[in-house]
């Protein structure tokens, strides 16, 4: 449930609902809109429900409190009307500009990445990736620079001013990694890694969040629920694709999972043509579907001799495509902008949706 406070309640008034809560043995997470407060209840409220609203319905500075009727709560679109906005040096992710996350799977030397890093910036890209310690089906697979690699991503942070994203991987990395990554990513494999989302929940950087190649939008939404409730407001969710059936491509790309999520919640949400297909040529149709379907942005892995990367090279594209791609996005994601204000693709029916139907 969540309480809205009056226009112009005290702080006092705040703070008494506050302790109400806690003294519940709930938590409360204040949420400032643009004219009042508003505060979730989280934890387990069970049969009290009922008596707890009422209770708290009746103190000074009140003004209704509400049941969210989602499992996942702080990361809601109900608790969370606006959509979340994320700044990263001078990169916005979410306010409807687009978003491009671009560079190798694996950084693999130094040359390597700064000079994928300097094309990728030369044609437009956002932010920067490139994977440090990688999570690799084999065991004999390369397994990434590791810190040596952190070291080449601040370095290409430094020349090219544009935020970087890397993967973490477990708990005892995350402060290391967030020492020179602007953004932190948590890979499909680690979606319901909860120790890893508790601690990556406590630091002070944005983490995109990859969809489980076997999870479901819910238990997706959980587990940023994870990162949310620890304490970091700023998730990114990224979809990836799914396990299918389907062989010709790696994953199946979950389309309709972009406009649902911006139904269900306030969070950016990324696709990635790269890891949900598997294959080069797909990348652009796959890229320009999701930025049409509505994402905040795409990541895609480019490599300047993909026949040469030490992974995924097979779904990586050149520089030259990424250039072309960025030129194919851009008037897509113009126009998509443009349908927003249309009553049927506006932010009320795109974005909020009539919640009964599902
Ligand atoms: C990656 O982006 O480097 C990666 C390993 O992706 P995923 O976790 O989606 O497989
Ligand atoms: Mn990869």
């Amino acid at each position: 449930m969540f309480v809205v406070m009056a226009v112009g309640a005290s702080e006092g008034e705040v703070n008494a609902v506050k302790s109400h809560i806690l003294a519940e043995g709930l938590s409360p997470y204040d949420h400032e809109g643009t004219e009042r407060v508003v505060i979730a209840v989280v934890g387990e409220i069970g049969p009290r429900k009922p008596v707890l609203m009422s209770r708290l319905e009746a103190l000074p500075g009140v003004e209704s409190v509400t049941a969210i009727s989602r499992p996942f709560k702080l990361t809601s679109r109900e608790f969370h009307a606006e959509d979340t906005v994320i700044r990263v040096l001078d990169a916005t992710i979410g306010d409807g500009s687009l978003t491009v996350m671009a560079g190798p799977c694996s950084i693999e030397s130094r040359d390597q990445l700064l000079e994928t890093a300097d094309g990728v910036a030369a044609a437009g890209a956002t932010v920067i990736r490139g994977g440090a310690f990688k999570p690799r089906t084999s065991p004999y697979s390369f397994q990434g620079l590791g810190v040596e690699a952190l070291r080449y991503l601040a370095e290409a942070r430094d020349r090219t001013g544009l935020p970087v994203i890397t993967e973490v991987m477990e708990p005892n990395q995350v402060d290391i990694v967030a020492e020179y990554a602007d953004i932190l990513q948590v890979g499909t494999r680690n979606m319901q890694n909860y120790s890893l989302l508790t601690a990556v929940g406590r630091i002070a950087r944005p983490v995109m969040l990859k969809r489980g190649y076997g999870a479901t939008i819910e238990e997706w939404l959980m587990s940023a629920e994870y990162i949310v409730s620890s304490g970091n407001p700023n998730v990114i969710l990224c979809e990836r694709g799914i396990r299918t059936f389907e062989t010709y491509t790696r994953n199946t790309l979950d389309l309709a999972a972009i406009p649902l999520l911006h139904h269900l919640t306030h969070l950016p949400v990324i696709v990635d043509p790269s890891h949900a297909t598997g294959k080069r040529w797909l990348i652009k149709p796959m890229a320009l579907a999701g930025v049409a379907a509505g994402a905040d942005g795409v990541m895609v892995e480019v490599h300047p001799r993909p026949d040469e990367a030490l992974s995924d090279g097979e779904q990586s594209i050149t520089l030259d495509q990424f250039a072309a791609l960025m030129a194919a996005l851009r008037p897509v994601h113009e126009q998509v902008r443009d349908l927003h204000g249309d009553p049927v693709l506006s932010g009320a029916a795109l974005r909020v949706g009539d919640t009964s139907k599902h």
